[in-house]
């Protein structure tokens, strides 16, 4: 069971250096060695460095006992997140032509009935008969015998390898129940009669039971794809701290209907030559053009190589190029038992890769199922024939999301750190110093923050040295920092500093919202065009 994964049947000192970076520089900035070759910074560090900005932290941080599985963003995590979505909702349901919703958190019982969660949205444990510790065997048995155990195993296969390989309390060493099933969802009783109700384990069952209503209502036709961002509950047994695994956890989903007749629109054929990274089942890689994946059968029709190249590009303008990302092409085993082809896209980060999209072509089953329960039809009319649409799914990880990308920007050199976003996805999008705390050069520096602040997110900062401010605004991820000195009063200038290359340059103050607004835009769309 992963983040992502609809498996239902559902992380600046000061550094003395006299290296010459490029552009013109003043002698404030010349004791940074300018990065030319960055080094990939370890996780712990990254997320010392995301805690101390202030991206992210464990919730509840003055309770030592708050649960693992929850965290809170602070102010740049906040700011980082929304613009990581917005850039999906760009790249992905803008140019696509989707439309959105936002579903409610709380679903009735029936709804999980239908979707099959009820039965089987579950993860199987063990418990321990002396201390009650709790595990999930497969964890157990990898950490015992140090092999990958599949996700899937019955009860009695646990069972059987837990006796084969001795496994033991690993707390008191007592021995451990036989493994029983825990369903992951986190139950709600709505009103004082408590009627059964769940939080959402993840976005797509609100989007499956609107389909209908909003196929109707926004006049949309096959193939369209319907987008949700909110939170979602997993009630895990034993999650890993940080942002990988969470019980109260951002998603991004997407829900393609299409009519499984119909998968080759004139819309997707850009994305025919675009080159993808696949793992295969029997562990090879093969990077091949959709074409060629669609001649191979690895991608079954045009529309779902559509959409993974689509993805692809989603992270390449979140700044983790092609080489990082592959598409795990799932083996009939792993594959949920209604899934025709499923792909999970992986990005490499320091510990490894990490599964930050399930992609899953659902069949019909999700409509099929809601239909079913809930006595309606599901199916539409499409140019005049009836269908059941099928679906394919992109349901991707925000919280993973946003870690691997403050991960893959963290650049160091000695003791020099940056965090090199790209310009449109800072938080903060450029900081504002006063060279000298005194004759109104604060003043000045404070006007342009008020002038620039209705447009951008700008932080001012007249504490410490120049260098100080620097270094934390190059960890915070600014693109740019605006220096307010003497010429400033006299001349209507300001220094700006480039984050990435150090190189600086004065600029009119009456330029700088176009070239911030220029800095900072959202990448255009090219190759594939939104329809219409
Ligand atoms: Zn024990």
């Amino acid at each position: 069971m992963s983040e992502t994964r609809a498996q239902t049947p559902a992380g600046g000192r000061r550094v003395r250096s006299a290296v010459a970076g490029p552009g013109r520089r003043t002698g404030w900035d010349s004791i940074y060695p300018v990065i030319n070759s960055p080094t990939q910074m370890s996780s712990e560090e990254v997320v010392r460095i995301a805690q101390q900005r202030g991206f992210f932290f464990k919730t509840a941080p003055s309770y030592p006992n708050t649960p693992a599985g929850f965290l809170d963003y602070g102010p740049l995590g906040v700011a980082l997140k929304g613009r990581l979505v917005e850039l999906w909702r760009r790249v992905i349901v803008k140019r696509d032509g989707m439309v959105e919703i936002d579903g409610s958190q709380i679903l009735p019982r029936a709804v999980f009935e239908a979707s099959g969660h009820l039965s089987s949205f579950t993860d199987p444990f063990v418990k321990c008969a002396k201390c009650g510790s709790v595990y999930r065997p497969d964890k157990l048995l990898e950490e015992k015998t140090g092999k990958a155990v599949p996700e899937k195993l019955s009860d009695a296969d646990y069972d059987a390898l837990m006796a084969k390989a001795a496994v033991r309390c690993s707390k008191c060493g007592a021995s451990l129940s036989g493994t029983t099933r825990f369903n992951m969802m986190f139950r709600v009783g709505i009103g004082p009669a408590a009627e059964e109700a769940y939080l959402r384990p993840e976005t797509c069952q609100s989007i499956f039971v609107d389909f209908p209503l909003l196929y109707k209502t926004q006049r949309v036709k096959l193939p369209i794809g319907m987008a949700q961002v909110g939170r979602s509950f997993r009630n895990e047994i034993a999650p890993r701290q940080g942002l990988i695994r969470l019980r109260e956890l951002n998603q991004a989903e997407v829900e393609v209907f299409f009519n499984p007749k119909k998968t080759d629109a004139p819309r997707f054929e850009w994305a025919k030559t675009e080159v993808l990274s696949f793992r295969m089942p029997d562990g090879k890689d093969s990077k091949m053009s959709v074409a060629e994946a669609l001649a191979s059968g690895v991608v079954p029709n045009l529309l779902i190589g559509h959409y993974l190249a689509l993805v692809t590009r989603f992270y390449e303008a979140a700044g983790v190029p092609r080489d990082l990302q592959r598409l795990r092409v799932l083996s009939d085993e792993d594959k949920a038992f209604y899934s025709k082809a499923a792909y999970d896209l992986e990005i490499k980060i320091a510990t490894g890769w990490l599964e930050l999209v399930a992609c899953n072509y659902r069949g019909d089953y999700d409509l099929g199922g809601h239909g079913r329960v809930s006595g309606t039809d599901f199916s539409v009319d499409d140019e005049g024939e009836k269908v059941l649409p099928h679906v394919f799914e992109l349901s991707l990880g925000v919280d993973r999301s946003t870690y691997v990308v403050i991960e893959l920007s963290m650049k160091g050199e000695g003791e020099r750190r940056v965090m090199a976003l790209k310009p449109y996805l800072a938080p903060v999008q450029a900081c504002v110093f006063p060279l000298v705390n005194k004759d109104g050069l604060q003043e000045a520096a404070r006007a342009i923050v008020t002038d620039l602040n209705d447009d951008f997110d700008v932080f001012y900062d007249e504490s410490g040295s120049i260098g100080r401010r620097y270094a934390r605004a190059d960890e915070s991820g600014a693109p740019v920092c605006l220096t307010v000195d003497y010429d400033t009063l006299k001349d209507k200038t300001v220094t700006l500093r480039d984050r990435d290359t150090r190189a600086q340059e004065r600029v009119p103050v009456a330029e700088l919202a176009k070239r911030l607004g220029g800095l900072t835009r959202f990448p255009r769309s090219e190759g594939q065009r939104p329809r219409k």
